[in-house]
């Protein structure tokens, strides 16, 4: 009896959520990834997926996973330390080691896990984390995991950071960040970043689920940005530009071999399927030869902003990630169905997620330019046919992935 008590106070909560315009669900796709998808018996044109690049459907990946399977079988049978490491992956890991400039790497299945690896895998009580209020709940999740002692500084704020760099006491120190800002599309000043965590020897841990592929000619933010140390641990998801599946990290030897002992979600995980492998390097293969693509959402990024400026509230950003802040999630809600019945998925991001409620565009090289054109289009006519009001976001804080 008490179980069903328990039950329908979890009822009562989404029914909660429900009335805020806060609750999730799913849409079922009926097609692979990509630029067009259909749901619903109907055919979209998605602005939603991660998939920056359009690779996740691209034939030559799927030719290689196929090959993978035949090659390599399907499961991987056993962790990566028991019996689960195969040369596929050892040959990938060499060569995603050389593209973050690194002597050495790790895959993971998920870049979740690989947040988890490096952070509970390095920090532990006493020691001490400094990471941006904006950063992916999977980096809060890991330093809630690791024990250590955590302070968030506000977005993009060097000085608050300087400040609690200086004022720690911690012997061992690592700033962690998003390297592209995954709700808001931003670049943190890694430049900046570096220096602090060179003055107060902390480490710097660098997510940059959203830059590889597409920045620095596909090897990621780091490399954008020229910037390289000893200091930098670099993990960089595979499951978004590159269109597979899976992370890696990439460091020093020395933290490489320390996280392959240590990193629980690492060690004691099924290895992911080698003929994951086996797609990633056609991936990677075709991050290195298809400059056009990166050119043609570079083209889009350009576009979309300036169709836009003035018609509602962009954010600072110059990545693929193009976020319209609104001023409730009624409002997000409202205008992601609008675009939906018009044939364009675009996500309502709302809280807790995010603290402001957005639509989030994300624009890929697999869109043509007369989509991207359509899409501004529509967003023009819904978002002026409101009053404007509704247009205005709620002034006030932007901490996001609440953990304290
Ligand atoms: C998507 C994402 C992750 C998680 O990666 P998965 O491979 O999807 O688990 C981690 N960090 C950031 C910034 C992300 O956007």
């Amino acid at each position: 009896m008490s179980q069903l008590h328990w039950f329908s106070q979890l009822a009562a909560e989404l029914a909660e959520r429900k009335s805020a315009h806060l609750y999730r669900s799913r849409r079922v796709l009926a097609s692979p990834q990509g630029a067009h998808v259909t749901v619903a018996d109907r055919v979209l044109c998605n602005f939603c997926s991660n998939d920056y690049l359009g690779l996740a459907n691209h034939p030559q990946l799927i030719a290689a996973a196929q090959a993978g399977a035949v090659r390599w079988g399907v499961g991987s049978g056993a962790s990566h330390l028991v019996a689960g490491h195969f040369a596929v992956e050892q040959q990938l890991e060499e060569r995603l080691a050389a593209w973050a400039n690194k002597p050495a790497a790790i895959t993971l299945s998920t870049g979740y896990m690989a947040n988890l690896a490096v952070i509970t895998g390095l920090m532990s009580r006493g020691d001490a984390i400094f990471a941006d209020k904006l950063n992916h709940a999977s980096l809060n999740d890991a330093m809630v995991l690791s024990r250590a002692d955590v302070k968030r500084f506000a977005h993009g704020d060097m000085q608050a950071l300087a400040r609690q760099l200086a004022a720690s006491k911690a012997a061992r120190k690592m700033i962690v960040v998003d390297a592209v800002f995954s709700m808001d599309g931003d670049i943190a000043p890694l430049a900046d970043l570096l220096k602090l965590a060179e003055q107060y020897d902390a480490l710097l841990y660098v997510d940059d689920a959203h830059g590889f592929g597409v920045l620095g000619n596909g090897r990621g933010t780091l490399a954008e940005l020229g910037l390289s140390s000893p200091r930098i641990i670099y993990m960089a998801t595979l499951g978004k530009a590159a269109g597979v599946a899976g992370a890696y990290i990439a460091a020093e030897q020395v933290v490489i071999d320390y996280l392959i002992n240590t990193a629980k979600p690492y060690i004691y995980t099924t290895a992911a399927p080698p003929l994951i492998a086996a797609a990633m390097h056609a991936s990677l293969d075709l991050i290195e030869q298809d400059v056009a693509r990166r050119e043609r959402l570079q083209q889009h990024i350009a576009y979309f902003r300036q169709r836009l400026a003035g018609a509602c509230t962009l954010l600072p950003s110059t990545t693929a990630i193009q976020p319209i802040i609104l001023p409730s999630s009624e409002i997000a809600v409202q205008v992601s169905a609008a675009l939906f019945a018009a044939g364009f998925w675009v996500a309502a991001i709302r809280p807790p997620t995010v603290a402001t409620p957005r639509l989030r565009v994300v624009l890929s090289a697999a869109h043509t330019q007369d989509e991207v054109a359509a899409l501004c289009e529509q967003l023009l006519l819904i978002l002026t046919a409101l009053p404007a009001a509704d247009l205005t976001p709620a002034a006030g804080s932007s901490a996001a992935g609440v953990i304290d």
